[in-house]
């Protein structure tokens, strides 16, 4: 298969690009299990970040409607040509940290990709952001090992910060496959791994700010070694956070690192509360 890849690259008059995070997947095996694992469910849109060849378009196009936003305008031209006639295709030549991916696709949805390294982390920031209570949105991405682990990660661990409770908050966490460098061509000299997230459908109360959610998770974390309720003593009274700790059974010297997503969301709601 990366045969086949060097020749289209040739004829395009490219090589792969390190800065775009050009990897391309020639596992046929792997495909085949992510597809699987994609087919599972129906979607009435698939959105792929970063198609490249179409390694993976190819064997999905089969049974879904495909959009993909690719930013290489070499690889944009050659599935746009590829797939003129398909009427459940359409690609977009952008950069996907400019797009707004709530403008993209209609119904049920599924945001895939083999993403990018460099930008992994960004692109599943945004999509946390855009869907966080959409339901209808699930997000199936590969990315480096090291970064999915951390989105995996249980309380406890030294991965588990803000950022992961923040995802966890909102999404059901699965590993799906994990692969190899030579899964790969050009072969990183990374670990990945295929995640998926699906929505929990939180009941939020119509005061609820994702915006304020965050931040609070962020000054939780901010310094790991303290406890809580030094780090949250400069937005709220020692008295409000050792009752609400008291509440919800949690120690006064606890640190953050150690409660879970509802948890947060519980105290957030709590000590929000016993400010207005
Ligand atoms: N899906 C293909 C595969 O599995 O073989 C290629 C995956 S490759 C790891 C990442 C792809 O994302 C490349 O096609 C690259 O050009 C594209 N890409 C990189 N940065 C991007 C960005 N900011 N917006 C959209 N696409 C991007």
């Amino acid at each position: 298969m990366s045969i086949e890849i060097k020749q289209i690259l040739q004829k395009l008059n490219t090589n792969p690009k390190k800065k775009l995070g050009q990897n391309f997947l020639i596992n046929k095996n792997k495909i085949k299990k992510l597809t699987s694992e994609i087919n599972k469910v129906h979607y009435d849109s698939i959105i792929e970040i970063g198609p490249g060849l179409g390694a993976i378009t190819e064997e999905l196009i089969k049974n879904n409607n495909i959009i993909c936003i690719e930013k290489d305008i070499k690889l944009f031209s050659y599935l746009k040509d590829k797939y003129k006639e398909s009427q459940n295709f359409s690609i977009i030549n952008e950069d996907v940290l400019k797009c707004d991916l709530s403008s993209l696709g209609s119904g049920k949805k599924l945001f895939f990709g083999n993403l990018p390294y460099n930008i992994g982390t960004k692109i599943i920031g945004n999509f946390t952001d855009s869907f966080f209570s959409d339901i209808n949105v699930t997000g199936i991405f590969m990315l480096q090992k090291e970064v999915g682990q951390k989105i995996l990660s249980d309380k406890g661990s030294k991965l588990y910060n803000g950022f992961v409770v923040k995802i966890q908050t909102f999404y059901n966490v699965k590993n799906v496959i994990s692969l190899n460098e030579s899964d790969f061509w050009p072969q990183p000299n990374i670990k990945s791994i295929l995640i998926k997230l699906e929505n929990k459908n939180r009941k939020l109360l119509s005061n609820f700010s994702y915006k304020e959610y965050t931040k609070f998770l962020y000054n939780c974390f901010k310094v790991r070694r303290k406890k809580l309720s030094n780090n949250l003593q400069m937005y709220f009274t020692k008295e409000a956070i050792n009752d609400n700790l008291n509440n919800l059974k949690l120690k006064q010297d606890i640190r953050a690192q150690d409660i879970d997503d509802d948890t947060f969301l519980k105290l957030f709601k709590d000590l929000t509360d016993s400010k207005s």
